[in-house]
């Protein structure tokens, strides 16, 4: 059996790790390919997109305790037409 792994590592430059994001190529590159072949390519840092995911899921999480918090106010009635709806099931 044969295991795939996702090597991050640069194939044409071994020592080097994938750090850059050719978005012109759509692929992610060592900085030595991104001088050598991908120069006036549209480059950013792999972190730098990474964060911009963090910021966008820590404003979900904002939005979803905002709305938890308000839904909080109706949970006693949530509750209460649970155990009514148990209480005729059972
Ligand atoms: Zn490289
Ligand atoms: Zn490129």
């Amino acid at each position: 059996m044969e295991t795939k792994k996702i090597s991050k590592r640069c194939p044409l430059h071994i020592e080097k790790w994938k750090d850059v994001y050719c978005h012109t190529c759509e692929q992610a590159i060592c900085l030595r390919c991104m001088f050598e072949n991908h120069r006036h390519h549209d480059c950013t840092e792999l972190d730098m997109a990474a964060r911009r995911k963090r910021e966008i899921l820590r404003r979900l999480a904002r939005a979803i305790v905002e709305l938890l918090s308000k839904l909080n106010g109706r949970r006693d009635d949530l509750i209460d037409v649970k155990s009514r709806a148990c209480n005729l099931a059972g």
